[in-house]
């Protein structure tokens, strides 16, 4: 899978793809991740990203002329499953979204700032609007990295053990994940459950069932 991110502040990004799991998916060459900064693709003597908006109002926008010239480069050279651009305003990301999406082979991600993106550029390129909650942030960077983070561990070969992310919560029936227990077996009087240390792996499947199912129900009463 290869993921093209496009942002005017590309020093958010590069510290966290350069740790854990999304660092050893990209050594193994199971994910290529490309950040692209906007402002190599503005013109003038301040490479100029940004401008106030028509009509009036505060924050500025992101211009049109260099996201038009970063995503037609992208897209001359390989085709693209989707453009996304990370909104407030686009459908939710959820698991199974995710799970859809870790299957393209090549994906853009459009990162806005301040009060966001020309229109135009959406209309011209934009295939699916996409939002990680109804809440608003500073820029899309963050937000990319969510939907970053929820693709390449869908990916095979990526987790060290696949089983782990077929068990995470909404992947499976009983909806949330079990709790999680490691050593020690008994901490500040604190026991682990007996049932995961007796090694009888059908009770063990019923009680973690159970458990997801309880918690979930609780949670999204
Ligand atoms: N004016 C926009 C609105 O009200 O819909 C919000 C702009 S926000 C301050 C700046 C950028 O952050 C957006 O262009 C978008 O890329 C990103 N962003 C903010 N909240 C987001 C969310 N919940 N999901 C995905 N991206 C988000």
């Amino acid at each position: 899978m290869r993921i093209d991110v496009i942002s005017a502040v590309p020093k958010i990004l590069r510290s966290p793809l350069r740790e854990s799991i999304i660092k050893r998916a990209q050594a193994k060459k199971l994910v290529r991740i490309y950040v692209h900064d906007l402002r190599k693709y503005a013109e003038g003597k301040y490479r100029q990203v940004d401008d106030k908006p028509f009509g009036g109002g505060g924050g500025m926008v992101l211009k049109p002329e260099p996201m038009f010239k970063c995503i037609e480069k992208l897209l001359s050279k390989r085709k693209y499953d989707e453009v996304i651009y990370l909104t407030p305003q686009g459908v939710k990301l959820n698991q199974r979204k995710a799970n859809k999406l870790s299957l393209s082979e090549n994906i853009i991600l459009i990162c806005g700032h301040y009060k966001g993106v020309d229109q135009r550029v959406i209309d011209k390129f934009v295939t699916m609007e996409l939002s990680i909650g109804d809440y608003v942030l500073t820029g899309g960077e963050t937000a990319a990295l969510v939907v970053i983070d929820a693709l390449i561990r869908l990916v095979p070969g990526v987790l060290g053990n696949s089983e782990s992310a077929l068990s995470d919560s909404f992947q499976t029936e009983s909806k949330f994940d079990a709790p999680v227990y490691t050593r020690p077996a008994e901490f500040e009087g604190m026991k682990v459950p007996d049932v995961l240390l007796k090694g009888n792996h059908k009770e063990i499947k019923e009680w973690r069932h159970k458990q997801g199912l309880k918690k979930y129900r609780k949670v999204k009463k």
